[in-house]
């Protein structure tokens, strides 16, 4: 039963839809892309399913490796933990919309952020809906761990969760939370700082200009409030994974360089900046939120010289991961996976993303299939993707998300461009 699950997990994640392509303007060649409208639905059926015998089985038994990660089976503190070995389920979003009159204003970015982005009021809704449903957030890095086989050599294992009887996993990510120069004005936070509680809030500039301080507007502050009213929506203390590139910095302050020209007064600041990020990441960190990469340069994995994603990776590794720290979690940018897109395939590129520590490689797909591979350490798994291209999705697109949340309550069309709305015709 679970190698026919596979076939068939694996069959629907061919199905690959749009892609982590946050519009940004001014960023490097790579970045031009515009984001791409194909909507779910119209994406070419899968070609090349693999016959069922070429999906091996998930290893098995499973291990749990850390049982300081998550609680053993039985009681505690009233709370019944029982073993799960399903699905873990896997969001992403994309920094959400603290003002929709700013980011739905008509300019050259409002479609791109219409398809990729919620609203900070759609998140809260969003979040209420899957915590009502039954989901508890977990940490990615607690799902698979790396082991070494009978043989030696080390390979992947998924772990069997702990939960609270009756609840189901949920891993969440954010895709690009580095606050680019083009989010400034059309809506979002600008950076994360801590506010005068001690807690990560956001800053920013309301419509009229005005600075804002507020844990109500960004995607992070927004979850830690809601953990915090809803205690047991994290019982092991996760929150999410932030996916990181480096071209414009992280988290709102500029800390990469430029090689076009350096000069010792853009060093300073670019010092300033690392000094000033240093407390916000430790904070998060202690307060639950992990990091992962998403490329230096939000590059295509799949098209991209392995010379060049060579570099950029090292560009990232200098920094990013030198600030944040190790990362085994990869996000794929425009959820293209390495050597030709093709998960299949463990090419070069893959072979040497994997050499640098990855071993959880993320694509987005229409459901959160996962793939421990057989041939080297390392997993791959699929994300879905509330943002406006699924909440305006069809019938067909809305069933994928229904175990989350119903897109139609979800969506607010007040405030979002007047565009098709696919599950209304
Ligand atoms: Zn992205």
């Amino acid at each position: 039963m679970r190698r026919l699950l596979c076939a068939l997990l694996a069959a629907l994640t061919l199905i690959s839809l749009t892609a982590c392509s946050a519009p940004a303007a001014g960023d490097p060649p790579e970045e031009a892309d515009p984001p791409q409208d194909a909507a779910p639905e119209e994406a070419d059926p899968p070609q090349d399913a693999a016959p069922e015998e070429e999906i091996p089985p998930e290893p098995e038994p499973y291990a749990i490796l850390d049982p300081t990660v998550m609680p053993e089976g039985g009681v505690r503190d009233g709370v019944t933990y029982a073993a799960y070995d399903g699905i873990v389920e896997h969001l992403f979003f994309h920094p959400v919309v603290a003002y929709p009159e700013l980011a739905f204003d008509g300019d050259a970015q409002a479609n791109g952020i219409d398809d990729y982005m919620v609203t900070a009021d759609e998140y809260r809704k969003i979040l209420q809906s899957v915590y009502d449903r039954g989901f508890v957030l977990v940490d990615i890095a607690d799902v698979w761990s790396e082991v070494t086989g009978e043989d030696g050599q080390p390979h992947m294992v998924r772990n069997t969760l702990y939960l609270p009887e009756g609840k189901k996993p949920l891993i969440l990510s954010f895709d690009d939370t580095n606050y680019y120069e083009y989010m400034l004005a059309n809506g979002f936070a600008w950076k994360l700082i801590i506010g005068e509680d001690g807690k990560i809030a956001s800053y920013g500039k309301d419509p009229q200009g005005q600075e804002v301080i507020s844990r109500d507007e960004d995607a992070i502050p927004i979850l830690d409030k809601f953990v915090e009213e809803h205690p047991d929506f994290s019982p092991f203390g996760a929150k999410g994974c932030l996916s990181l590139t480096g071209y414009e910095g992280i988290l709102g302050y500029r800390t990469q360089t430029d090689t076009r020209s350096w000069t010792d007064a853009q060093e300073a600041e670019r010092q300033k900046e690392i000094e000033a990020v240093k407390p916000i990441i430790a904070e998060l960190k202690r307060t639950g939120w992990t990091f992962g990469s998403h490329t230096w340069g939000h590059i295509r994995l799949g098209t991209k010289s392995l010379e060049s994603i060579q570099a950029d990776t090292q560009r990232w590794l200098d920094e990013v991961g030198s600030l944040v720290g190790p990362t085994a979690i990869l996000f794929y940018p425009h959820g293209e996976r390495p050597d030709g897109n093709d998960w299949q395939n463990t090419g070069p590129v893959f072979r040497y993303l994997q050499s640098q520590g990855f071993r959880v490689f993320c694509s987005v797909g229409i459901n959160s299939f996962s793939y421990i591979k057989n041939d080297i350490c390392a997993v791959i798994c699929d994300r879905l993707h509330p943002d406006g291209t699924t909440l305006r999705g069809s019938e067909k697109v809305l069933g994928w998300y229904s175990q989350f949340y119903d897109a139609r309550e979800i969506i607010d069309l007040t405030v979002r461009p007047q565009r098709e709305v696919r599950w209304m015709t």
